[in-house]
C-alpha cells in the first residue's frame, strides 16, 4: 500500500502514519521528499487492511493499493490455466466451447428443437433459463422447476450437458439437482450469499460480469466461489454499461486479455446480451474468439420471432449454423479448434 502525504504534511502527521502501520504489523519504507513524503507499507496482510485506516489520518493525501484485492482467482495463486469440466466437456483447454440455446425455456417443443439444432451445428453445452432475473416483476419469470425438468429431458435426449441460471440462494440445491453447471447472472455477480451457496454446490459455475462492475470486482467476486473449495469457475464477459446506446451493452473485448494475464480461470463471452440484436452477434462472437476467449454463450431460438424473452438478439438455427462455420475458421487462425 502506498500512502502519499499532503504537500507540507508535518513530521507528526508522518509519524502517526508510521505508528499506525507498525501497530498493524506492516513494514514501513519512508521516502521523505523536500516537500512531499510517500510511505510504502509492506506485509503479507495488506490486502485485508482497508485503505481508509490510513486515508482518515490527518495529512494523508491519497492511499493506493499495490496488492490486488483478489487472491484465489489470481495468476499468482495458480500459474497454470484452470480447465473446467462441465458434464465431460472441458472449458479452458485447446478447444473453444460453444454453449447455445434459448434465453428462456418456454415449452418442451421449443427446447427440444433448440437443443437438436444447436447440437447439429456443433454446440456442446445447452443453455436455457428456467429462473429468469427480469428487470420488471411483471415480465415472464421463467418456467422454474418445470423448466429444469425440461432441461434434464433435453440432456437425456441429446446427450448434452446443460447450464442454467440460479437466481436465489434457496434454489441452489434444486438447480444443482438438474443442471450440470450453474450460471450466476450479471445482476447477481455481487450477491455474496448466492456466490457462497453456489460455491458449496459442487457444480461448476459460470460467473457473468456485473454490467457495472470492474474486472477487479469481478475477480474478487470469483474468490467467493473459490473460497468454498470450488475451483470450477468460468468467467463470462457479457458487456458493460457505457455512454454508448446504439447497442444493448458494450462488450469489453479487452477484458479477455486482461483476465488471461491476471487470472487462471477460463474466459467465455456472451455476444448476445451485449449485442441486443441478432445482426450484431456474429461479429462480436468472432472478435471474442480472435481475442482469446475459451468459449461462447449464444442465444439461439428455433423461432426468434415468437420468443418470450430476448427474441431480437437470438439467432435462428440457420443463422447459428452459418456462424459456427465462420467461427471454425477464426478459431483455426488463432491455433484453436471448435
Ligand atoms: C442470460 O444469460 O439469460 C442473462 C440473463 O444474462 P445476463 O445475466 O448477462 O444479463
Ligand atoms: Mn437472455
Amino acid at each position: 500500500m502506498i500512502v502519499e502525504m499532503r504537500t507540507g504534511a508535518s513530521r507528526e502527521e508522518i509519524d502517526d502514519v508510521v505508528l499506525k502501520a507498525k501497530s498493524l504489523d506492516l513494514d514501513v519504507q519512508l521516502n521523505l521528499g523536500t516537500d512531499k513524503t510517500v510511505v510504502a507499507l509492506l506485509g503479507s496482510n495488506t490486502g485485508q487492511i482497508p485503505t481508509d485506516v490510513f486515508a482518515v489520518l490527518p495529512g494523508v493525501e491519497n492511499v493506493t493499493r499495490i496488492m490486488k484485492p483478489y487472491k484465489l482467482a489470481s495468476r499468482e495463486f495458480r500459474h497454470r490455466n484452470t480447465v473446467v469440466d462441465c458434464g465431460g466437456v472441458k472449458i479452458g483447454g485447446e478447444k473453444v466451447v460453444v454453449i447455445a440455446g434459448p434465453c428462456a425455456v418456454e415449452n418442451e417443443k421449443q427446447l427440444m428443437l433448440a437443443a437438436e439444432g444447436v447440437k447439429k451445428a456443433g454446440a456442446t453445452i445447452l443453455r436455457g433459463g428456467a429462473f429468469k432475473p427480469r428487470t420488471s416483476p411483471f415480465s415472464f419469470q421463467g418456467l422454474q422447476k418445470k423448466g429444469l425438468e425440461l432441461l434434464a429431458m433435453a440432456r437425456e435426449q441429446f446427450g448434452m450437458p446443460v447450464v442454467t441460471e440460479v437466481v436465489n440462494p434457496q434454489d441452489v440445491r434444486l438447480v444443482s439437482n438438474f443442471a450440470d453447471m450453474l450460471q450466476i447472472g450479471s445482476r447477481n455477480m455481487q450477491n455474496f450469499a448466492l456466490l457462497t451457496d453456489a460455491g458449496k454446490s459442487g457444480r461448476p459455475v459460470v460467473l457473468k460480469r456485473g454490467f457495472s462492475c470492474t474486472i477487479t470486482e469481478w475477480l474478487t467476486a470469483a474468490d467467493y466461489l473459490l473460497a468454498e473449495g470450488n475451483n470450477q469457475v468460468i468467467l463470462c464477459e457479457r458487456g458493460i454499461r457505457t455512454f454508448e446506446d446504439s447497442i444493448r451493452f458494450s462488450l469489453d473485448i479487452s477484458a479477455i486479455p486482461v483476465l488471461k494475464r491476471n487470472s487462471h480461470l477460463p474466459v467465455i463471452v456472451d455476444p448476445s446480451h451485449a449485442a441486443g440484436h441478432y445482426a450484431l452477434v456474429p461479429a462480436i462472437a468472432k472478435a471474442a474468439i480472435a481475442a482469446g476467449a475459451d468459449g461462447l454463450l449464444i442465444e439461439v431460438h428455433p423461432n426468434p420471432k415468437e420468443a418470450l424473452v430476448d427474441g431480437l438478439q437470438s439467432l435462428s438455427i440457420s443463422d447459428f449454423i452459418r456462424l459456427m462455420e465462420e467461427l471454425r475458421t477464426v478459431a483455426a487462425s488463432v491455433g484453436r479448434r471448435l
